[in-house]
C-alpha cells in the first residue's frame, strides 16, 4: 500500500490519537527508514521543475522555510487536533508572539492563566500597536481576539470551553484556546468552536523535558498558511533536532498523558484527605489547606464532563499549604520530585511559583505528575512533609 493511500485511509477510518500519533505523517516518509531521518541541512539542491508556488510540505529549499521533519511534526499536530492545520514554533511564547501579529487584534478578552503571555501581550501593547484589555465575560464584539488557557496554569482547574466558544462564534469574535496544560486526547477544544489552538510543546507534547517549542493549530487551512508564511519571515521556526524529538514523543503521547492525567487525579483526591490541616496517612497535620485541580473543582454551571475532558483532565494541580514557609521550603524536600520551572515531563516536579508570578497564592506550590507510580509520589510527598513540619529523622523515620 502506498503511503498516500494509507493517510486516507487513517482519516477514513476516523483514527483514534494513539494511531494518529504513529502514522498520521507516513504519507511524508520518503524512505524506508521506520524512524524519520533527520536532515541536518540549511539549504537544499532546487529540483529542476521548481515552479514559484510550488513549496509544499514535500519540497524543501531553505531551512527557515521549510524542513521534512518539520513537515512531519506539522502533520502529525494537524491530525491529533481534529484534523486541524499545525504550525510549529522556536516556542510557546514565540507561538503567541507570532499570533499577536497575524491577528492584529483591537481587544482582547484575556483569562487567567500563565503570566508569560500576559507579559507577551504587553510587550505587543507597547512595542507594536495598541490593544484594549477586557475581562473574559465583558460583551465581546466582533473582531476580538478571545484567549483563553484552559486548564489554567497554575491550579489546573478549567473554565466552560464550551460557553466561551458559544459567545465568541454569536459575536463574530475569534476564540484561541492555549491547550497547554491538557493535551489530546484529554480535549479537543475545536469541538467547542476555538478556531485557533496554541500549546507550548515543551509540555506534554514533548513530555521529557528536552525540547522548546510552540504550535499553533488553526481549523482553517488558509489560515495556516498565512502564519507557515509570516513565520519564514519571523524566522522563529522550530530547529530540526528539537523538531525530530517532538516527533519521536508524539509517538507516545496518548499512553503518557492517559497515565500522568489518572494518577495526578489520584494524587490530588489523596493529598485534598489531608486538606485544612486534618493530616491523613502519614501526611503530618497542619500542612495542607486546600488542593486544586478541576477533578476537585465545583465545575460550573451546565459543565459536561464527558464532552470537554472523556478521558480524564490535565495532570497539574497546585497545593495550599498552611504557611508561607511550607511552600517556600518543601519543593527542595521531595527525594523523587525535583524543583523545577515548567511541567509536563515523565519527572513529577513542583515549582513555588509565588516569586515569578505575584498573582498566585504565596503560600501554593505548582505539582506536575510524571510517571511515576502512585504509591511511590505517596511516599514522597509523606516524607518531604514530614521533613518539612517536623525535620529530618522523623521524615527519615517515615520511610
Ligand atoms: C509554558 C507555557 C507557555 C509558554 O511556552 P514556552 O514554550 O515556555 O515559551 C504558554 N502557555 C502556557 C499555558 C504555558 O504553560
Amino acid at each position: 500500500m502506498g503511503h498516500a493511500t494509507a493517510n486516507s485511509l487513517i482519516r477514513a477510518c476516523n483514527s483514534q490519537i494513539s494511531t494518529l500519533t504513529v502514522h498520521a505523517d507516513d504519507y511524508l516518509s520518503v524512505t524506508s527508514e521506520i524512524s524519520p531521518p533527520i536532515a541536518v541541512t540549511s539549504t537544499y539542491r532546487i529540483p529542476e521543475k521548481l515552479g514559484v508556488n510550488n513549496f509544499g510540505p514535500e519540497t524543501h529549499i531553505y531551512t527557515r522555510e521549510s524542513a521534512p521533519v518539520r513537515s512531519r511534526v506539522e502533520a502529525v499536530l494537524g491530525a491529533i487536533h481534529d484534523n486541524g492545520h499545525a504550525v510549529t514554533y522556536a516556542s510557546g511564547l514565540a507561538a503567541t508572539f507570532a499570533f499577536l501579529l497575524y491577528f492584529k487584534p483591537k481587544r482582547i478578552a484575556l483569562g487567567v492563566g500563565y503570566h508569560g503571555t500576559r507579559a507577551a501581550i504587553d510587550l505587543y501593547q507597547k512595542r507594536v500597536a495598541p490593544v484594549t484589555l477586557i475581562k473574559i465575560d465583558d460583551p465581546y464584539h466582533e473582531d476580538d481576539l478571545i484567549f483563553l488557557e484552559n486548564p489554567v496554569n497554575p491550579t489546573g482547574e478549567v473554565v466552560h470551553l464550551y460557553h466561551y466558544g458559544r459567545r465568541a462564534h454569536a459575536a463574530g469574535a475569534t476564540l484561541l484556546v492555549d491547550a497547554t496544560a491538557a493535551p489530546p486526547p484529554l480535549q479537543q477544544p475545536f469541538r467547542a468552536g476555538a478556531h485557533f489552538i496554541l500549546h507550548s510543546s515543551a509540555k506534554y507534547l514533548s513530555g521529557h523535558s528536552d525540547v522548546m517549542g510552540g504550535v499553533i493549530v488553526s481549523r482553517c487551512c488558509e489560515a495556516a498558511g498565512t502564519l507557515r508564511s509570516q513565520r519564514t519571515l519571523l524566522g522563529s521556526f522550530q530547529g530540526s533536532l528539537e523538531s525530530w524529538l517532538l516527533l519521536r514523543s508524539l509517538r507516545t503521547l496518548d499512553i503518557r498523558v492517559r497515565q500522568q492525567s489518572r494518577v495526578a487525579a489520584q494524587l490530588a483526591s489523596w493529598l485534598q484527605c489531608a486538606a485544612e490541616g486534618r493530616g491523613y496517612e502519614g501526611i503530618p497535620v497542619n500542612a495542607i489547606a486546600k488542593v486544586q485541580h478541576a477533578s476537585l473543582q465545583i465545575l460550573p454551571k451546565g459543565y459536561d464532563v464527558c464532552a470537554s475532558f472523556p478521558h480524564g483532565f490535565g495532570a497539574v494541580f497546585t497545593v495550599q499549604f498552611t504557611t508561607e514557609a511550607i511552600a517556600k521550603q518543601v519543593p527542595n524536600l521531595f527525594r523523587l520530585t525535583a524543583n523545577a520551572t515548567s511541567f509536563g515531563g515523565v519527572h513529577s516536579t513542583v515549582e513555588w511559583r509565588y516569586p515569578i508570578d505575584q498573582s498566585t497564592c504565596p503560600r501554593s506550590i505548582r505539582v506536575s505528575v510524571g510517571l511515576e507510580a502512585f504509591d511511590d509520589l505517596k511516599c514522597d510527598w509523606v516524607y518531604a512533609l514530614t521533613y518539612a513540619l517536623h525535620g529530618e529523622a522523623a521524615a527519615k523515620a517515615k520511610l
